[in-house]
């Protein structure tokens, strides 16, 4: 099952392509067993997901339960409760100008969907994306992530086994072989990782007219209001910053708060650290390391000649980097100029909310934005004046675990969106469905020739508002 990229590869999505065309995918029985089946997978071989993301990333067993694993699962869930119902075909009205008629709108399938993985959620940023588009009756061509080599192999060797190896086909490789992959026409291409390479897989696509979805990522902002409360505000940024050792897209990027917040912040973040991982956080179980050398080349490059104020201690035989937070970091940094990707959690001071949405505002729009406060009039503040692809109030990455919410950026931080129901939208074609009875034949009063009378009838037609009343 597993490949590199050759020839056969060609031949691999012509298999697949042929299964969609055959219309194994399509039955509703068929979509459920592939959902049931990769849940079923989930379960069993738990061990060895936990076992591979451990090699990967150092997760801990409980992390990937908690943030791949149960993700995976908790969407399926959701999925096959209501899959039927997604399906169902949604009646519309019918204007005056078509009356008699039925409309409706059909999901059908795209075709062919290629998924490529990110390292960061090996298998959670594969799977979920692989169970929504099953679910929306496609055949699936699943790239995971040559950096996390343990979980690309284990995928690469299970999906086969659980799911109809006809139609879902796993294809391992980097950035030579996704070239050669991207070369293949898709009918849909969903995408997790950067922005430079998003660009150069909707490039790539757009060669085919397929659509894509980008799952990109950017730097999340933070914005601490005076008024917060600051225990719980700093354990859940420690808790979203520091899982998976910061390697999340979600994760908070960057805090904004006065210099006085920020300084009655900063013993709380001190404490919370110590609560969560220990007094020193290379011996906890629950702490990651950073992926492969090339990562922590560059997060202990952004750490040079600054000043941590807790953490900044780094370990390169284990790829160890201290859970860090430095202070009345500088706008000009290059911790702010690049997303951090890693434990380290710059703090900036401004004057208040005004200038904090003036810096949000000046910069690309970011994957996800978290306010911490009490004030409501501050939340609807923020909503209306700023740009991001999530919004949390008092809590940061948990709305990924929202399945009614969407998932995805905007602007620069991504295209599309998935989870729940909106996977079923991104995976699916919605197609106008209109079916007019032949009698009475209604159409035949706006045919040529346009006499006068059938002109004025028209005219009167065409002013009538469709707007009611209450929408004037
Ligand atoms: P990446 O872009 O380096 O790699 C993603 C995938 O693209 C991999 O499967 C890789 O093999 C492939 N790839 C790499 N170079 C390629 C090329 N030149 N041509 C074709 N394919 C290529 O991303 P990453 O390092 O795995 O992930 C980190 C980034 O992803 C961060 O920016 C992060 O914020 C973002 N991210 C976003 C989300 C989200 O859901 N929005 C989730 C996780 C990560």
């Amino acid at each position: 099952m597993t490949d590199l990229l050759t020839p056969a590869t060609t031949a691999r999505v012509g298999a697949v392509r042929d299964a969609f065309r055959a219309g194994t995918t399509k039955p509703l029985a068929w979509r459920l067993r592939q959902l049931v089946a990769l849940r079923r997978m989930l379960v069993e071989q738990g061990a060895a997901l936990e076992d591979a993301l451990a090699t990967d990333l150092a997760k801990s067993p409980t992390e990937s339960q908690m943030s791949e694993i149960g993700v995976v699962v908790g969407e399926i869930d959701n999925t096959v409760r209501h899959l039927r119902r997604w399906l169902r075909p949604k009646r519309v009205s019918i204007p005056l100008a078509v009356a008699p008629a039925a409309a409706r709108v059909v999901r059908e399938p795209l075709g062919v969907v290629l998924v490529i993985g990110p390292w960061n959620y090996p298998v959670q940023l594969a799977l979920v994306p692989l169970a929504g588009a099953l679910a929306a009756g496609n055949a699936v061509v699943l790239k995971p992530s040559e950096l996390a080599p343990a979980t690309s192999a284990l995928l690469a060797r299970l999906l086969p086994e659980y799911l109809d190896r006809s139609a879902v086909a796993v294809i391992e490789g980097g950035a030579e072989e996704t070239t050669e992959l991207l070369i293949e026409k898709f009918d849909h291409i969903f995408f997790t990782g950067d922005a430079r390479v998003g660009r150069i897989v909707a490039r790539a696509a757009a060669e085919h007219l397929t659509p894509v979805t980008l799952e990109l990522g950017g730097k999340s902002p933070v914005f601490v209001h005076d008024d917060a409360d600051l225990v719980s505000t700093a354990d859940r940024l420690v808790f979203g910053k520091f899982l998976n050792a910061g390697q999340t897209c979600v994760a908070p990027d960057y805090v904004l708060a006065t210099q006085e917040t920020a300084g009655r912040l900063l013993p709380h973040l001190r404490d919370a650290l110590t609560r969560l991982y220990g007094a020193h956080p290379e011996a906890s179980p629950d702490f990651g390391r950073i992926v492969n050398d090339r990562q922590f080349a560059r997060l202990t490059g952004l750490l040079d000649g600054v000043r941590a104020d807790i953490g900044g201690q780094t370990n390169p035989t284990t790829r160890y980097i201290a859970p860090t937070i430095l202070d009345g970091v500088s706008l000009d940094s290059r911790l702010m100029q690049e997303e951090i990707f890693g434990p380290i959690l710059p703090i900036v001071h401004v004057s208040g909310a005004d200038q904090a949405i003036a810096v949000i505002s000046a910069r690309e729009k970011p994957l996800a934005l978290y306010l911490f406060t009490e004030s409501r009039t501050l939340v609807r503040r923020f909503l209306r004046d700023t740009s991001s692809g999530a919004f949390g109030v008092s809590i940061p990455a948990a709305h990924l675990l929202v399945p009614g919410l969407p998932f995805g950026g905007v602007g620069e931080s991504g295209i599309g969106r998935y989870h729940g129901e909106f996977s079923i939208d991104t995976f699916s074609h919605s197609k106008a469905v209109l079916s007019k009875p032949t009698r009475p034949d209604t159409l035949k009063f706006i045919y040529p020739p346009f006499s006068a009378s059938r002109d004025a009838f028209i005219r009167r037609f065409v002013a009538r508002t469709g707007i009611r009343r209450s929408e004037r």
